[in-house]
């Protein structure tokens, strides 16, 4: 009796420990990514490309009405940011980027870099080349692919809800098609309109907290059947029907 019940616990823990050697053999290994695979532990001091790119996917989480740096510089509002990310998805929240954050990185990321629940093809409705607007073809994409994950992360705030766009980048003659303004921000390929649900004042309130310095909704002329947000150098808000 002694004997088995001694083999069975004897089992139990050789199962564990084939189980935690596999554990710490995955945790170990690289991931490959499809998109961008980090291979250090960031924190604050750290510099270069890696943090360059990990600021791009918390760029939504730069707290109310700020706007993250992609300058490469692992600086407090880096870490703030990462913090708001880690505690958005029920992470340890250390303001530290390690391997439990880019993992939740990689499930949100497609191959072509851009969050899963976004797409280049519907931020650009315009062309298939990204030429035409007011700065290079591949600025406009890259200032599209910040605000998907700016997007994704509003979409997260709304509890997991889709999220429609209807316009993102234009040419000069898309925009003049749209009848858009000439200093209008889709030239620049950093605006997105947003139509459908979640309603118009929740989309414009809770995009406040994503990253956009221009907010534009109902009661802005124009605006009532959508919200647009995009970037600038300072700060426009108004969507009165909505109290912004
Ligand atoms: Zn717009």
């Amino acid at each position: 009796m002694l004997r088995r019940a001694l083999r069975v616990v004897l089992t139990i823990v050789m199962f564990s420990t084939v189980a935690l050697a596999g554990t710490v053999a995955t945790a170990g290994t690289a991931h490959a990514d499809g998109c961008y695979t980090w291979n250090r532990t960031l924190n604050q001091g750290a510099s270069g490309e890696d943090v360059r790119q990990l600021q791009i996917r918390v760029s939504g989480y730069p707290g109310y009405g700020a706007v993250l740096a992609l300058d490469g510089e692992y600086g407090p509002a880096t870490a703030a940011a990462v913090r708001r990310f880690q505690q958005a998805y029920g992470l340890g929240a250390d303001g530290i980027a390690g391997q439990q954050t880019f993992n939740k990185i990689y499930d949100l990321q497609d191959n072509d870099c851009t969050p899963i629940h976004f797409t280049y093809a519907e931020l650009n409705r315009c062309n298939t080349t990204w030429a035409g607007g007011n700065v290079s073809a591949a600025q406009a994409r890259a200032n599209a692919l910040v605000n998907m994950w700016k997007l994704e992360a509003l979409r997260h705030a709304l509890g997991d809800r889709a999220i429609t766009t209807s316009s993102g980048f234009r040419s000069v003659s898309c925009n003049n098609a749209a009848g858009g303004s000439a200093t209008s921000r889709h030239l620049y390929g950093d605006a997105i309109d947003l139509t459908g649900t979640p309603s118009f004042c929740q989309l414009a309130q809770q995009a406040r907290n994503h990253g956009f310095r221009e907010i534009l909704g109902p009661g802005y002329p124009d605006h009532n059947d959508h919200v647009h947000l995009a970037n600038r150098s300072s700060q426009f808000w108004s969507a009165p029907s909505c109290g912004i």
